[in-house]
């Protein structure tokens, strides 16, 4: 994994950044020694939905090579600046697997200390469009509740998402 970088430099002004150490009065770790520019490292927002369809909840094998690659992940990714959370999760849910969704309610938020990612995580059901293979899943197969791979999940809030969700059935 590639080891984590700081900011070293102004986005505004090109100015070399200092470490507040804790001093700077509105929180923010860095601050532009050249223009006074606060600089934060705000958490990242991802969108999440567990997808029933009539044979089971649709899971895939992501296809990016990272660490999570080959492993069984909820349809989803990060949601863009200005956009809808909600809006990100059906677009998400549409280029990843095909399928249109009617969005059922929100399962919950997951966070993890020092994880820089929030997630976001729906429930929804299919109501449309066809299941398709997609780039970024090298495979797409719905799971009923007594066959989800809990051993081969990409995350552990694949794992908590899911768990919340088949808790939420009985
Ligand atoms: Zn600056």
């Amino acid at each position: 994994m590639a080891k984590p970088v700081t900011p070293r430099f102004c986005a505004s002004c090109g100015g070399a950044l200092l470490a507040t150490k804790g001093l700077n009065a509105g929180g923010a770790p860095f601050v532009c020694s050249s223009c006074g520019l606060p600089v934060y490292e705000d958490p990242k927002v991802a969108a999440a939905v567990v997808v029933r369809t009539e044979e089971g909840i649709l899971l895939l094998r992501r296809a990016q090579r990272d660490r999570a690659y080959g492993k069984w992940i909820l349809p989803g990714g990060h949601v863009d600046r200005g956009e809808v959370v909600l809006e990100a999760a059906r677009r998400e849910v549409l280029e990843e697997t095909g399928l249109r969704v009617e969005m059922t309610g929100l399962l919950d938020v997951y966070s993890y200390t020092n994880y820089p990612w929030v997630l976001v995580v729906y429930t929804a059901t299919a109501n449309g469009g066809r299941l398709r293979p997609s780039p970024e899943a090298l495979e797409i197969k719905a799971f009923n509740q007594e066959e989800v791979p809990w051993d081969e999940l990409g995350y552990e809030s694949t794992a908590h998402a899911l768990r919340d969700y088949i808790a939420r059935l009985s």
